[in-house]
C-alpha cells in the first residue's frame, strides 16, 4: 500500500545529467525539444520573451493589471494574475534546460546559458532575485507570488548548478535564499499571513523544494529547519488551500477539496517537515494524506484536478486531471521514494508516467491536453457530453500552449520526462538501486570509483531489460533492482538474492559485465472504486481506442503547431461480458468480445495501451 510510510532509509538521488535517456524516451524528448518544449517561448513571445518579469518589468505598486494571455475575469481577481508569467516562464525554462542538457543539444544549451546570464544580472546587491520592485517586495497586504516566483526559478537554477557544477549559480541561489530568510525571519515572521491570499501564496509553500535541494547540496540543516517553519506557519494561516493543514488532515471527517495541483505538490512540504523532525504526528498525517490521495486518483494515475477536487473521489468519466497535477504528484512520489527508500513509490511514479501522462499527450501532434479523463469520449473543449455554457470550458482539447486558459500545463508537460529520467537510478550505502525502468545510460560513482551503466530495453512495451555494467577498476558493490508490484515472476541470468520488493546482486564487478532481467506480465482484470472493470498488462493500463475526427481550431505563426478538437466518428460504448481476452502475438494488442451498448450486439474489439490513444474507453460495466 502506498499509504504506509514505514522505514526511513533514504536513497541518494543522482545529480541531473548522471542519467541520460536512450531509446524511446530519448526519441520522445527530442521530439518535444523540437516541438512544444523548444518553441513555447516563441509561440507566445508576449508572455515569455517580452515580459522581463524578473528584470526590467518587475512588479511595482503602480501595476494593477497585466496581460497573461488568458480570458481575464473581473478586476477583483486581477491581483492573482500578476505573478502568472513568472510561473509560466520558469517552469518552462526548467523543462527546457533539462531537455537541452540531457540531450546534449548545443543550440538549446547556449540559449539556456544566455538566459542564466540574464537572470544572474537581475540579482540585487542584497541577494534578491524575484519579480517585485523594492516598494512591493516582502511588503504585501494580500495575494502575491513572492515565494512561488522564486521557487519555480530557483528549481531551474539549482538544476543548472547540478548539471554544470557552476559555483556562481549556487552562490547566487544561496544569497537569494538568505534574502528570503532575512526578510521572513524563522519563527518570528509569518510568510503566509495575508488578507485574502490566493493561489500564489499557497504555491509559495513549495519554497520547501528549494530548501530541500540546498540541504542536499550543502548539508546545512538551517535549510531543513526553515522548511519546517514554513510548513508550520502555513498550517496556522487562513490560506486558500487548506488540504495540507495538519488540523484538517487529522480531522477524520475532512475530505480533500482544494485546487488539485496544490494538494499534490504540498505532499512534499508535509513530507519534508516529517523527515526533518521525525515528529510522529506528522508521520501519521502523511500516511492519512497519502491514503486520501489514493481515493482521488484514477486507475491510470491521473489525480482529480479539473481544477478543484471538491470532495470527489476519482471517476473514469467525470473527474478530469490537469497536466500540472500529474507532474506535481509524480514529483511528490519521487521525493517520497528518495526519502524513504520504499520502492512501492516507484510503482506509483511509473503508473502516472506511462499511463495518465502519456495518455494526455497527442500521439500525432506536438500538443498536450490541459485536462483529460480516463474515459475520453470527446475533446472539444468540454468533456464527455457535458454542457458547460456558463463556464465556457475549453481545457479538454490538445494545444501546445493552452493560452486561453493558463500557460501552466505545457511547461509542466515539458518537465515530467526529465524528472522521470533523473530518478531512474539512485544510490544507497551498499551500492546502486535501479528504481524505474526504461532505456538509459548512466555514469555514476560509488566509493570514488566510476561505474557505467547501459540499460537497453523498450520497457514498458517489453519486459526484458539488458544491463551492461562497466567499471574501470574492480569494485565491490551491491546492485539492487526493483521488483515491480505487478510482476509475479522475475528471471535473471546472473546469481542474485531475492528480497520482497527487489533483487540484489552482490559481487566484485570487473571490466564489463552483461546480464538480463525479465519480468513476466499477465493480463489482469481489475476493479475501479465504483466496481467497473479495467484491464492492465504489466505497468500498462489498457484502453479501447475510439475512432476520432480531428478539427484544427487554431494555427500558430510557427508552422506545424495547432490546437485541435476530437469528436468520435460514431460514439460506441461497451460493456464487458466476461469474454476471453487474447493477446496478439508479438504486439501489445488484446482482442476480445464486448457488448456494444448502443446496438445490443457483441463485437470483437481491441485494447491497446492508454498512452497511445486520444479518444478511448478504459473502464467497463460488467454484467454476466
Ligand atoms: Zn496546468
Amino acid at each position: 500500500m502506498v499509504s504506509q510510510v514505514k522505514k526511513s532509509k533514504a536513497l541518494q538521488k543522482i545529480l541531473l545529467g548522471g542519467i541520460k535517456p536512450e531509446g524511446w524516451i530519448k526519441k520522445q524528448m527530442q521530439r518535444d525539444l523540437s516541438g512544444f518544449v523548444g518553441h513555447l517561448d516563441q509561440l507566445i513571445p508576449e508572455l515569455f520573451i517580452d515580459d522581463k518579469i524578473y528584470g526590467k518589468n518587475r512588479l511595482t505598486k503602480k501595476i494593477r493589471k497585466k496581460s497573461v494571455g488568458n480570458i481575464q475575469g473581473e478586476d477583483e481577481w486581477s491581483q492573482q494574475y500578476l505573478w502568472w508569467n513568472s510561473e509560466s516562464q520558469s517552469n518552462w525554462f526548467d523543462g527546457f534546460l533539462r531537455h537541452a542538457y540531457l540531450l546534449y543539444d548545443k543550440k538549446s544549451r547556449s540559449k539556456v546559458d544566455t538566459y542564466i546570464k540574464y537572470i544572474l544580472n537581475t540579482q540585487d546587491k542584497d541577494g534578491y532575485i524575484g519579480i517585485y520592485a523594492p516598494d512591493l517586495r516582502y511588503n504585501f497586504t494580500g495575494e502575491n507570488g513572492e515565494l512561488w516566483s522564486k521557487t519555480t526559478l530557483y528549481r531551474a537554477l539549482l538544476a543548472y548548478y547540478e548539471v554544470t557544477k557552476n559555483k556562481k549559480i549556487l552562490e547566487a541561489v544561496i544569497r537569494a535564499v538568505q534574502n528570503v530568510m532575512d526578510h521572513y525571519p524563522v519563527h518570528s515572521s509569518s510568510p503566509f499571513s495575508f488578507h485574502k491570499p490566493y493561489a500564489g501564496v499557497s504555491h509559495g509553500l513549495m519554497f520547501t523544494d528549494i530548501l530541500n535541494e540546498l540541504f542536499f547540496i550543502t548539508g546545512k540543516k538551517i535549510y531543513l529547519n526553515y522548511a519546517v517553519f514554513l510548513y508550520r506557519d502555513y498550517c496556522r494561516q487562513d490560506v486558500s488551500e487548506k488540504d495540507i493543514q495538519l488540523k484538517n488532515i487529522l480531522n477524520k471527517k475532512y475530505k480533500l477539496c482544494g485546487h488539485g495541483v496544490h494538494t499534490y505538490e504540498h505532499i512534499r512540504s508535509l513530507a519534508s517537515a516529517f523527515f526533518a523532525t521525525g515528529d510522529l504526528e506528522l508521520k501519521k498525517a502523511l500516511s492519512i494524506y497519502l491514503k486520501r490521495i489514493e481515493t482521488t486518483t484514477t486507475v491510470s494515475g491521473g489525480p482529480v484536478g479539473d481544477e478543484w477536487i471538491s470532495k470527489r473521489n476519482a471517476n473514469a468519466t467525470s473527474t478530469g486531471y490537469e497536466y500540472c497535477s500529474m507532474q506535481e504528484l509524480m514529483h511528490s512520489y519521487l521525493f517520497l521514494l528518495q526519502k524513504t527508500g520504499e520502492l512501492q513509490f516507484a510503482d506509483q511514479v511509473e503508473k502516472i508516467f506511462f499511463n495518465a501522462a502519456q495518455g494526455a499527450r497527442n500521439p500525432e501532434q506536438d500538443s498536450i491536453a490541459y485536462l483529460k479523463t480516463d474515459n475520453s469520449y470527446e475533446m472539444c473543449g468540454t468533456k464527455n457530453g457535458e454542457k458547460d455554457e456558463i463556464k465556457k470550458q475549453t481545457r479538454y482539447k490538445y494545444s501546445p500552449v493552452h493560452q486561453d486558459v493558463a500557460v501552466c500545463c505545457s511547461p509542466n508537460a515539458g518537465r515530467i520526462t526529465p524528472y522521470f529520467v533523473q530518478n531512474m537510478w539512485m544510490k544507497d550505502e551498499e551500492g546502486l538501486v535501479c528504481c524505474l525502468f526504461g532505456p538509459c545510460e548512466s555514469e555514476l560513482s560509488f566509493n570514488g570509483k566510476r561505474i557505467f551503466i547501459k540499460e537497453t530495453t523498450s520497457y514498458p512495451f517489453e519486459f526484458s531489460i539488458h544491463f551492461e555494467i562497466t567499471v574501470e577498476t574492480p569494485i565491490n558493490f551491491v546492485l539492487k533492482i526493483r521488483k515491480p508490484d505487478w510482476a509475479k515472476k522475475m528471471q535473471s541470468n546472473i546469481p542474485c538474492k531475492k528480497e520482497k520488493d527487489f533483487i540484489s546482486i552482490h559481487k566484485l564487478w570487473k571490466k564489463k559485465e552483461i546480464f538480463q532481467i525479465t519480468f513476466e506480465p499477465e493480463l489482469k482484470t481489475n476493479f475501479t472504486q465504483n466496481k467497473e472493470v479495467y484491464f492492465s498488462y504489466g505497468p500498462l493500463i489498457l484502453a479501447l481506442p475510439i475512432k476520432a475526427k480531428e478539427k484544427i481550431i487554431k494555427e500558430y505563426k510557427i508552422s506545424g503547431f495547432c490546437d485541435t478538437h476530437y469528436k468520435p466518428v460514431s460514439l460506441k460504448q461497451y460493456e464487458y461480458r466476461n469474454g476471453k481476452i487474447k493477446k496478439k502475438s508479438g504486439q501489445l494488442v488484446f482482442e476480445t468480445e464486448f457488448l456494444n451498448i448502443q446496438s445490443g450486439k457483441k463485437e470483437t474489439v481491441s485494447l491497446i495501451p492508454i498512452g497511445k490513444t486520444i479518444l478511448r474507453q478504459v473502464t467497463f460495466k460488467n454484467r454476466k
